[in-house]
């Protein structure tokens, strides 16, 4: 179907009327920009909590014949919104393809927290220029965190005219809708809301493994650290009830899953907002560890929120893994104060401390932002000295990178990039050499795998991940793939483990 073909047929077939239409009033209607101003706001809307979302019956039979394709940028709650739209596509009538030459849709399903990962998606707007010139027909959207930036609205409407949609991580339930107009208009549909974000239940999702599965406990973030885009781009903080947090999780037992890893920006605060109820993530941790699923894990938490009661519920073990991923982002209490993070270098290792106590085996990882504006030599030392007291097996470490709109960014910065990349390749060997010691200690010691598949560089080899988090790579049957086995460490490396399968670990011993 040509551009012209486009306006004159919907996607069920049907007809459009083609007198002439009056687009500069249809699209003050369908064209909402974001605002990083309005998205600040907190507290002034109530959050609408929807169970019932349905696919209308005009667009029941959109997809007939269609093929989509998304790509995904970014972190984990990136990867789980784009198994919603996965869902909502193939509830449309759409079908997957990995080949995005043969997709009538296209999605972008972008990442904001850093430069780079803006700059990848601005390539790829790049590559597919070609691709619709030679398929006019074909439907481009950008979504994600990066369509709730106003400048990156307006670059998009500026100056990537082949985009035919943009839409905000608050309109996701809109997708049939977008679509529809996306095939009805000749100009770019964009619809990205600038509020603080609803609870929707009930959307449908088509999950990607059937190992592994991700479960959004809540939604938003409301710590607005000075150098993070995501509480303006997410929403204000907003919780799923438990019932459906604990429903949803049996059903995923109930279906084999082995393993569910609780989704939020910031999960610790989970409860919070509950008006009506006191229960936190803790409670929620006290009541998921009794299903019979074998690993349940969560991320990303907040140091500042990081309660005893957590601490309690997660010593008693059972499924809940030993490993915390805790970001401290600096070891300086004055860039900690700098980045609004709410908590000292002391608070953090008492907090550390008090985990140590409760869990001894429990293993540790971080996120780690350096050369943040004006930080200074000794800054940096404490950092580095940091990481060795807590004894972190690990560290993501970044380099500071501004984004438009938040408060860091305006800071006026003394520090070279030059100081700033030697910094980091200086804590980078620091992390190397730890993780290497930590992975040496695996020698000879035999280590539970969920077993996810072949490995990516050989075929014959299968690989998974032990409750720490650690990737473990050795040769077994493929029928072993899903399961949860032994295998004796033979060789560590920096980042992965080698090993000889023993066996299947009895489905008793798993939980
Ligand atoms: S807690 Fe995390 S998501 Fe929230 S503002 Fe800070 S860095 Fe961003």
């Amino acid at each position: 179907m040509n551009e012209e073909q486009r306006l004159n047929k919907t996607p069920d077939g049907s007809e459009v009327k083609t007198e002439e239409k009056d687009y500069s009033q249809y699209f003050n209607r369908v064209y909402q920009p974001p605002s990083l101003k309005d998205a600040k706001r907190r507290g002034k809307e109530e959050v609408e909590y929807h169970d019932d979302f349905q696919i209308d019956e005009r667009f029941r039979e959109m997809g007939n014949g269609r093929k989509f394709h998304i790509q995904t940028y970014g972190c984990q709650m990136n990867e789980h919104d784009t198994e919603v739209m996965a869902g909502i596509f193939m509830a449309l009538g759409y079908t997957f393809t990995p080949d995005r030459t043969k997709a009538d849709v296209i999605l972008l399903n972008t990442c904001a927290i850093r430069e780079n990962a803006e700059d990848k998606v601005f390539g790829e707007l790049g590559h597919l220029k070609s691709l619709k010139r030679e398929r006019p027909d074909l439907l481009i959207g950008v979504c994600g965190c990066m369509s709730q930036e106003e400048s990156v609205v307006n670059e998009i409407l500026s100056r990537q005219p082949h985009v035919d949609m943009i839409f905000g991580t608050h309109n996701i339930h809109r997708l049939p809708n977008i679509l529809h107009e996306a095939y009805m208009s000749k100009e770019m549909v964009v619809e990205v809301w600038s509020k603080e974000g609803d609870i929707i239940e009930n959307l449908p999702k088509q999950r990607l493994g059937h190992i592994k599965a991700w479960v959004n406990i809540m939604y938003g973030c409301d710590k607005f650290c000075t150098y993070c885009i995501v509480p303006y781009t997410r929403g204000k903080e907003r919780s799923r009830r438990p019932e459906d947090i604990i429903q949803e999780v049996r059903e995923l037992a109930a279906q084999g899953y082995k393993e569910i890893t609780l989704l939020g920006q910031n999960v610790n605060a989970y409860g919070k907002d509950l008006e009506d109820l006191d229960y936190t993530l803790g409670d929620l941790m006290d009541d998921l560890r009794k299903i019979d699923i074998p690993r349940i894990r969560f991320t990303t938490s907040h140091p500042r929120d990081f309660d005893d009661r957590l601490i309690e519920v997660l010593a008693k073990g059972g499924n809940l893994v030993d490993h915390i991923h805790l970001p401290v982002q600096s070891g300086s209490s004055a860039i900690l104060k700098m980045m609004s993070r709410k908590y000292t270098r002391e608070q953090f290792l008492e907090l550390v401390a008090k985990i140590k106590k409760a869990i001894p085996n429990v293993t540790l990882t971080t996120d780690i932002i350096v050369g943040f504006p004006n930080e200074t030599d000794e800054q940096f030392e404490e950092t580095m000295t940091l990481f060795e007291e807590v004894g972190f097996d690990t560290a993501y470490t970044y380099i500071y990178s501004p984004r438009e709109g938040t408060p860091a960014a305006k800071m006026q910065d003394n520090v070279s990039m030059e100081v700033k990349k030697e910094r980091l390749q200086r804590l980078n060997k620091l992390v190397n050499e730890t993780s290497a010691k930590a992975m040496a200690q695996y020698e000879g010691q035999t280590v539970k795998v969920l077993v996810e598949g072949e490995s990516k560089k050989d075929p014959e080899v299968l690989s998974g991940y032990t409750e720490k988090n650690k990737l473990v790579n050795f040769r077994a049957p493929k029928e072993v793939i899903g399961e949860i086995v032994e295998v004796k460490v033979t060789d560590a490396k920096t980042w992965s483990l080698d090993g000889e399968y023993i066996g299947l670990v009895k489905q008793k011993e798993t939980v």
